[in-house]
């Protein structure tokens, strides 16, 4: 296989071998004194992996959750996040390193700051794709939608039973 290196930072990387500009992470890692970011990215189109380093200052994200606080932006959050949400389901810890990483990546173009309810957005993006239960579960937990209409919206989504009515009971039938 190819191995590609490309530096700087380009909001969108082109694949080297097909020129297209779609790709997905699939590692991402501190390089050299934790100053940049290596990422091992797979072209969408010819499946070409490749890589690329990015400065640091360049990829952090601030994150402003609701109450208007501002955070640095910690992939590792995710991580635990997605992880106890995939608990007990066939989701290999390397998915979940690699859904982080895609979402860091996705956040770090927007160079600046970035709402918590976006984050988890981007997230359950992504988490749908790996594992639908897994999905509800996180959008259950995640506290910054704005309100309940997005958790119905997921179960929906799922093609799942949701509340017949959105003005009824919060109980399930069945439960
Ligand atoms: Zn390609």
């Amino acid at each position: 296989m190819r191995d590609s290196c490309r530096n700087g930072s380009v909001p969108e990387m082109q694949c080297p071998a097909c020129g297209a500009l779609e790709d997905r992470v699939v590692d991402s890692r501190a390089a050299d004194d934790g100053t940049s970011i290596r990422r091992r990215r797979q072209c969408e189109q010819c499946s070409e992996r490749f890589t690329t380093f990015e400065r640091v200052e360049e990829v952090l994200a601030v994150v402003v959750k609701r109450d208007g606080r501002r955070t640095p932006f910690d992939r590792s959050k995710i991580e635990s996040g997605v992880r106890s949400a995939c608990k007990g389901r066939p989701v290999e810890e390397s998915a979940i390193s690699a859904l982080s990483a895609q979402v860091e990546d996705r956040i770090s173009t927007t160079r600046g700051e970035v709402e918590a309810a976006q984050v988890g957005e981007l997230v359950l993006e992504e988490l749908r794709r790996l594992d639908p239960v897994a999905a509800v579960r996180f959008a259950s937990v995640y506290k910054s939608f704005e309100d309940p209409e997005d958790f119905e919206r997921e179960i929906q989504l799922l093609g799942q039973e949701g509340p017949a009515d959105s003005s009824s009971a919060a109980t399930p039938a069945g439960f």
